[in-house]
């Protein structure tokens, strides 16, 4: 008989807590001792609800303007139809190089690795992505990193998604495995909100082999507010950090969410605590369904006028955009108006 491993047998608890994430609004209202008529009856469910236990742990019990339930919960707004907000709004279907591969920018291309993601976040700019014709299976792989072979331009690749830590480690290390087997890469990057959403994706087996191959690692996690940053997910954070993983974060700006000062420097305060530096704030991508999250570019521009002028310079992340076709993330920068000051005392 083949023993079970121990670190199988750890690999499956992380994936059992995936199969279990709430996807019913109404069991979410119960878990947070919320009325049922908090839920959204007009809400379209095509980008169904997803959250798992861990992140649902985090929410403030009946507070139904909880920063984390409100990126998670659907909501009837989501079905108006603005102008400007599009299907695929920073042009990725244009830029698929090869299928699932993106390259857009000089020296990185990004590599759809995974499908899903353990949490659903509303404004997500990539809810109406054809997953299934940028389709990640280990056999379309070959074609991407053909690709990637084939263009000596390229030193990073960035694994994106859906989740790439989603994938099984045997997969994940395979990969990464034949990326280093090409001469001209010098780093890889995963971009992942696992370690935040699901802190115990960070186990032995993941530790095994992060950071432990020829390419540089970098980690660039995903978080809006410092709520999502409780204990067990600072040890996981610290745990990448000691395999030698550099470590990033980027955050979206949302209405409601975390749009005010005293919200982003802790946020920048905590994830600093926790080895993490912050890299972008992101203006909201317009894709459709996500309109009520906006905050205007001018209110952005005061509120990071005014982070910076009250943390040290490596807390301030960087305010861009996604433009399309553009070569780069566009900077926001700008002057602050007199009005925007007195509007910002809070
Ligand atoms: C954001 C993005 C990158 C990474 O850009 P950096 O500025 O290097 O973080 C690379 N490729 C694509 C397609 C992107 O959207
Ligand atoms: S983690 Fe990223 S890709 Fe996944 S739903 Fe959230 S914003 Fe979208």
């Amino acid at each position: 008989m083949i023993p079970i491993k121990a670190e199988l047998l750890h690999t499956a608890s992380w994936q059992r807590e995936m199969a279990r994430a709430v996807t019913d609004p109404r069991e979410l209202m119960r878990r947070l001792e919320l009325p049922d008529s908090a839920v959204d009856r007009m809400a379209n469910l095509d980008f169904p609800l997803r959250v798992p236990e861990s992140f649902i742990a985090r929410m403030e019990p009946g507070n139904p303007r909880d920063p984390l339930l409100l990126q998670v919960l659907p909501h009837y707004q989501e079905t108006r139809l603005v102008p400007g907000y599009h299907q695929d709004p920073v042009g990725d279907q244009a830029s698929m190089a090869v299928p699932g591969v993106i390259h857009k920018y000089r020296g990185r291309v990004l590599l759809i690795a995974a499908a899903s993601c353990a949490l659903h976040c509303r404004y997500c700019f990539r809810r109406h992505f054809p997953y299934a014709e940028a389709n990640p299976k280990s056999e379309q792989w070959r074609g991407a990193l053909d690709y990637i072979a084939g263009d000596s331009t390229v030193n990073e690749v960035i694994l994106s998604g859906g989740d790439p830590l989603l994938l099984a480690d045997s997969r994940l290390s395979m990969l990464i495995g034949r990326l280093e087997a090409i001469p001209h890469l010098r780093r890889v990057r995963i971009h992942t909100r696992l370690p935040v959403v699901l802190p115990s994706r960070v186990n032995k087996t993941l530790l095994r082999w992060l950071g432990k191959g020829r390419l540089q690692v970098v980690m660039v996690i995903h978080t809006n507010h410092p709520n999502e940053l409780d204990e067990t997910v600072h040890v996981a954070l610290q745990k990448i950090a000691t395999a030698g993983v550099t470590l990033l974060n980027q955050s979206v700006l949302l209405k409601g969410v975390n749009d005010r000062v005293e919200t982003l420097n802790e946020l920048s305060e905590i994830l600093f605590s926790a080895g993490v530096l912050p890299y972008y704030l992101h203006l909201l991508d317009k894709v459709q369904g996500a309109a009520h999250f906006e905050v205007s570019e001018e209110r952005a521009l005061s509120l990071v006028e005014v982070m910076r002028n009250s943390l040290s310079g490596y807390l301030v992340p960087r305010l861009v955009r996604e433009r399309q076709g553009a070569p780069a993330k566009q900077p926001i920068s700008g002057m602050l108006r007199r009005t925007d000051e007195i509007r910002l005392d809070i």
